[in-house]
């Protein structure tokens, strides 16, 4: 037991603080919210840093949780990864991609390549590139509409399955972005013979621009080499001005992060899409 305050006891027994039973039920209920459409998705865009238009969208899960309000997927992703339940989640954000895609298509409204986050279950699943295909054409889109988002925990060993799912998808059209990079522990020699369209170096590297004239010798060297290797740069976590600004002259191609926008619902999004701009 615990001292609290003046003479009260508090057991900690077998009974569960709120914060872990909240994840027990959010556990037991994530199937459930999977089938009853619960997930919902927001969209944050990117910015081409050539002529700041938007230039593509990025999908990011929310769970709209009949009694805990909205909750955000570091809360449920790593559960759903454990379970094996990413799999099947991974396929409700594909088609709602692809659905959401499809209406702003029917509107009129000009697409930019909405992309969507992939864990490494999908890819070592083996059938993604052929549910992806039957998506697009179930929706009447075109692979450039859609792009993967994989992290370096994607290529790890074995490896094989991974890549040949990954050639595949370039082989159809669908670009391939390489996220949170820097954070891990892959080169980019090493990434060199892949698939990859984009990098998308590290929201903490972004983070750590202060200075006004400079974004420091890691960036610089990221977006030299993936310059060199044919690969497009984007920036995510874009928070402040100046960190756009250096980016810029570091020759960044793209920029994410809440100084343009926070991840926002559809009706946002389409907003965003029909101003095109948002500096
Ligand atoms: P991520 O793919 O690296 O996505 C970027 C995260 O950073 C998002 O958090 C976004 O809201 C946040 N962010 C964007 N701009 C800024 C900024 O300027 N500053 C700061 N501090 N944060 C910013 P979110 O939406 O909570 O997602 C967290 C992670 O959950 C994602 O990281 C991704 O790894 C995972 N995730 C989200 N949706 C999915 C999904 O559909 N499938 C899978 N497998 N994972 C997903
Ligand atoms: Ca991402
Ligand atoms: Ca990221
Ligand atoms: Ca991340």
């Amino acid at each position: 037991s615990k001292r609290m305050g003046r003479g009260r006891f508090t057991y900690y027994d077998a009974s569960l603080n709120p914060a872990q039973d909240r994840a027990i039920q959010l556990e037991r209920q994530l199937p459930k919210a999977i089938d009853n459409d619960e997930l919902v998705l927001h969209f944050q865009p990117k910015v081409n840093l050539a002529n700041y238009r938007i230039s593509g969208m990025e999908a990011l899960v929310r769970w709209q949780h009949p009694e805990f309000g909205l909750v955000y997927p570091n809360d449920f992703i790593a559960m759903a990864e454990e379970s094996g339940l990413i799999v099947a989640l991974g396929d409700w954000v594909m088609k709602a991609c692809c659905a959401q895609q499809a209406r702003w298509k029917a509107q009129g409204i000009p697409l930019v390549p909405l992309a969507f986050n992939v864990s490494p279950m999908q890819l070592r699943d083996g059938s993604l590139a052929t549910k992806i295909m039957q998506l697009l054409h179930d929706h009447g889109l075109s692979p450039g509409d859609l792009e993967l988002e994989i992290t370096e925990s994607c290529l790890v060993e074995p490896i094989g399955q991974a890549i040949k799912v990954l050639e595949d998808l370039r082989k159809l059209g669908i670009r391939i972005g390489l996220d949170d990079f820097g954070s891990g522990f892959s080169s980019l020699s090493q990434i060199r013979d892949l698939p990859i369209s984009t990098i998308k170096i590290d929201r903490s590297f972004i983070n750590g621009i202060r200075s006004k004239t400079d974004v420091g010798v890691i960036v610089t060297s990221i977006i030299t080499l993936a310059h060199g290797l044919q690969m497009r740069v984007v920036a995510e976590g874009v928070e402040l001005m100046d960190q756009l600004v250096q980016l810029k002259m570091a020759g960044c191609d793209e920029v994410q992060g809440y100084f343009l926008s926070r991840p926002v619902p559809s009706a946002e999004a389409q907003k965003l899409l029909i101003q095109a701009t948002i500096i």
